[in-house]
């Protein structure tokens, strides 16, 4: 026998796995030219020259069994010292590589402080619309995952909807900010306003309410807009960090988790999270990469053409008569569909070849993602079957 749990997991692909295969399929029948994927997150801008040069560099000049051997569990000092380093010029945080954990991506780094924190009884929650994989990643390793509304109008944190699922089970609270899919970025305000709330809510059930901050798009920011660093504005923070998106590196499996020095019992905390890796067998990060992000703190792809693709995306569908919300942040463009059932709408998109993704898995029924991390071309091209779809609803 096996796990049933599992089973459903294993034996079932995500909505947005399904329509990236199904494009795929699509495109040896009627050519990938004609096919309009805006499926997945996956970069569509190159890593900068920086990692090409500071892979050239491992593999021809550094010590092969060093590059490609076990790092210490938490992952190279040096590395993580760099990385620290890094943190405290730009945001002044304090923060300890003693008190960082390398790991394979966001998506290990989340399940490893899931993992970590989780007692019994526990519950995370997270603002719609989320990640759907956060529904995985809390429930399999012993949470269980509470999603909480927000404000409609501008999809910002709303403490009246929050107080109502807050009670003494809550361990952690999940802020994805730039978001996935809605683009938003949560303002200073908000995040005091959250912060305020979380301590006095930690007060009243006397003990920690975490705040678990994900972000695998810190950097992808558009307008010179600052993403306030979270474990400067509440101590029991944990950041899970990613360098999929910022260096164009999804494949290369790397990331951290970082544990707040201000957290309470940080170092128990740390060990905690170490000793959930450990149970997934995670091991070390992937070495090679954590040598490649160490030599390349501070650097980004280039963006630009994010910006440029979310503002011909956003003014041109507008203009044809969809209510999209104007993403400050990630690639991603989050549009009302244009009937209540958000899967009906994809499907009729599908008609003109239009790949979108329905946001009911990410807790948000009615509205659906485009991922706009794909050529300018594709975009330009896609107009014209955009403009047929919203005037069938006319
Ligand atoms: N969190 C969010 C919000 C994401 O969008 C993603 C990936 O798309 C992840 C976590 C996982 O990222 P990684 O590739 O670093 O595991």
């Amino acid at each position: 026998m096996y796990s049933e749990q599992m089973y459903e997991l294993g034996s079932k692909s995500s909505m947005i796995r399904e329509i990236f295969e199904y494009g795929k399929q699509r495109a040896a029948v009627v050519g990938p030219e004609n096919v309009f994927d805006f499926s997945i997150g996956n970069p569509s801008v190159p890593a900068p020259d920086t990692v090409k040069k500071a892979i050239e560099e491992l593999v021809l000049e550094g010590d092969p069994v060093l590059l490609h051997g076990y790092t210490s569990a938490a992952g190279d000092m040096g590395v993580r010292k760099a990385i620290a380093d890094n943190i405290n010029e730009r945001y002044q945080a304090g923060v300890k590589p003693e008190l960082m954990y390398m790991t394979a991506g966001a998506a290990a780094a989340l399940c490893s402080v899931i993992r970590g924190l989780a007692c019994p009884g526990d519950e995370f929650i997270a603002f719609v619309p989320f990640f759907p994989e956060y529904t995985v990643f809390v429930n399999s390793n012993g949470g269980k995952l509470v999603s909480v509304g927000v404000r409609e109008k501008d999809f910002q944190i709303d403490l009246d909807i929050l107080a109502a699922a807050v009670n003494e089970h809550t361990k952690a609270i999940i802020v994805n900010s730039p978001n996935n899919p809605s683009g938003v970025v949560y303002k200073e305000e908000t995040i005091q306003a959250l912060a305020k709330f979380m301590k006095e809510k930690s007060a009243e059930y006397g003990h920690p309410i975490y705040l678990i901050a994900d972000e695998p798009y810190r950097e992808l920011v558009y307008d010179g807009l600052e993403v306030p660093y979270l474990p400067n504005y509440y101590d029991n923070t944990l950041v899970c960090y990613s360098y999929s998106k910022s260096l164009s590196l999804p494949g290369e499996r790397i990331g951290y988790v970082l544990v707040s020095p201000k957290v309470e019992d940080a170092q128990k905390v740390y060990a905690a999270v170490c000793g959930a890796g450990r149970g997934l067998g995670y091991v070390c990060a992937p070495s090679m990469f954590q040598f490649v992000v160490g030599k390349c703190v501070g650097q980004t792809s280039d963006i630009s053409i994010y910006k440029y693709n979310r503002d011909l995306l956003y003014d041109n569908l507008t203009s044809y008569g969809f209510e999209c919300v104007k993403p400050d942040g990630a690639f991603y463009l989050f549009m009302k569909a244009s009937e209540a059932d958000a899967v009906a709408f994809c499907e009729r998109a599908k008609k003109y070849d239009l790949l979108l993704v329905p946001c009911d898995s990410f807790g948000c029924p009615g509205y659906v993602r485009i991922s706009y991390c794909v050529q300018p071309d594709m975009i330009k091209r896609s107009l014209a079957a955009f403009e047929k779809l919203a005037a069938e609803y006319k």
